[in-house]
């Protein structure tokens, strides 16, 4: 745990009781500050009630409890709404009582004085986070990863050299100090618009990781997009001590990028081949990602050597591209984090000959974004709340397809459907949320692994018995 010594005897009040908001009330109590809570949902939890302070709200009549009058600040969770018109009743009182409003991130950064990298980006956050705390933990760094990906960043283990953070632009919105050494932006595409007021709000929250640099910051972008592009010629317009573009695509001048299969490092123009690809980071997006957690690695004290190791013993992570099984020469593979079409798009640009299953609680942007790919596709079955219109649009473009009631029955055709055709891969890449029949990504995921092992177990099974 990250402990927040400046904040001894301080009265914060800590909006918002989830994974992030526990954290940072344990921290603050575990350094001495005087906390109080408040959580829409109420407090479910005896740990977190009466504590030093009391943090109520009523709705009905809009009023506050007289301890919100004497915060010195107020710590937000990532879920707390701090822009109209949706704007939290508790932003808006500490707005208009000038309580300032700050989030953990900022906390870390008042009180540790460790290098930290910070990652943001539409897609490939988690991957690029995990790829780089690999790296440093396998070439004995004293490091951790966490922030949006598992551990929250104040549950940190206290004492490393390195933290290698994910950052939502939900964290970033509400985060002010920034100044991060190492920050890095892997792309910018059309996902949770709604939220940020718009694309140039969504653009603005992930050009924020950048703000407030120092003389020794590195920012690390990617210029696989024109937004991101934009904001590197910003960067440099406005002298930042070092920009480092980094492409999937090819090698950018001055930067880091990928000729053929070869990672190659171009900052000083000299073009110096870096290493090959581990092939379970196959596609144009993991080269992206990858380019970037090389430039981060070498940029933070990393040699070639090293990242090398470390990259060709990283497995990746389950539900983004994960090969489950091969059945009878197919590929089965989870890419339940595929939640917009962007990421969908990396699925179907890698693979041919797909069985896809695709659909749940789609998002701005509809499959038609992905018109370009359908000549891959063998058949599709549609899940969730999304499953009608995308027929629709499918059978309009004289996509096969058929509307599944549920993710098994989807799955089970499809190995039916295997045996009848040349098929590659059948692909759950479901470029949409998973809220509308799951819980999360995760248990939308691992219930398809259920059903191909549940597979998988059957037909060995049975070739067992046959052979007895
Ligand atoms: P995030 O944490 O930003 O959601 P993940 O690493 O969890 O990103 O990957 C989410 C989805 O995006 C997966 O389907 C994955 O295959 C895809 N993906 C991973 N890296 C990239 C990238 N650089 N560009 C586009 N899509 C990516």
């Amino acid at each position: 745990m990250i402990l927040l010594e400046s904040y001894r005897n301080k009265r914060v009040g800590v909006v918002g009781l989830g994974k992030t908001g526990r954290s940072v009330v344990d921290s603050l109590l575990e350094s001495g500050a005087i906390v109080g809570v408040y959580d829409d949902c109420g407090l479910d939890d005896s740990k977190y009630m009466n504590l030093g302070l009391s943090l109520l709200y009523s709705r009905a009549s809009d009023t506050f409890s007289d301890d919100w009058g004497t915060l010195d600040c107020m710590v937000v969770s990532p879920g707390i709404h701090l822009l109209w018109p949706e704007m939290h009743p508790a932003v808006r009182f500490a707005t208009k009582t000038c309580i300032p409003i700050i989030n953990d991130v900022d906390l870390f950064q008042q009180n540790v004085s460790a290098t930290n990298i910070c990652v943001t980006g539409t897609n490939g956050k988690s991957t690029l986070t995990a790829l780089v705390g690999h790296i440093f933990e396998i070439s004995g760094r004293r490091s951790s990863i966490g922030g949006n990906l598992g551990t929250p960043v104040l549950s940190s283990p206290a004492g490393n050299d390195f933290y290698v953070f994910e950052l939502s632009s939900y964290q970033l919105e509400s985060c002010n100090r920034l100044g991060f050494d190492t920050s890095i932006l892997l792309n910018i595409t059309p996902d949770h618009i709604t939220r940020h007021g718009g694309m140039v709000g969504y653009i603005s929250g992930k050009q924020k990781i950048f703000a407030n640099f120092h003389r020794g910051s590195n920012a690390i972008i990617g210029i696989d997009d024109a937004h991101c592009c934009s904001i590197r010629d910003f960067l440099i317009g406005i002298n930042h001590p070092n920009v480092v573009p980094i492409s999937g695509k090819y090698v950018p001048d001055f930067g880091i990028g990928w000729s053929l299969e070869c990672l190659i490092d171009n900052r000083k123009g000299n073009h110096i081949l870096v290493c090959k690809n581990n092939e379970l980071l196959d596609g144009i997006h993991n080269r992206q990602n990858i380019a970037a957690a090389y430039a981060a690695c070498v940029l933070n004290g990393i040699d070639k050597q090293e990242f090398c190791d470390g990259l060709l013993s990283f497995k990746g992570l389950p539900h983004r591209q994960e090969l489950v099984a091969t059945i009878n020469g197919v590929k089965y593979v989870n890419d339940s984090k595929a939640t917009n079409v962007q990421s969908t798009e990396q699925a179907l640009l890698r693979f041919d000959n797909i069985i896809w299953i695709l659909g749940g609680l789609p998002k701005e942007e509809g499959v038609e974004k992905l018109t370009n790919y359908f000549d891959k596709i063998k058949y599709a079955f549609l899940i969730g709340e999304a499953a009608n219109d995308w027929y629709k649009i499918m059978r309009s473009h004289k996509v096969k397809c058929e509307v599944s009631r549920s993710l098994e029955m989807a799955v089970n055709n499809a190995y039916k459907m295997c045996k009848l055709m040349e098929i590659d891969v059948v692909l759950l890449s479901p470029a949409c949320a998973s809220f509308d029949q799951f819980k999360n990504f995760e248990e939308r995921g691992d219930a398809f692994r259920k059903f191909v092992l549940g597979i998988e177990h059957k037909i060995s099974n049975s070739s067992k018995s046959h052979r007895e």
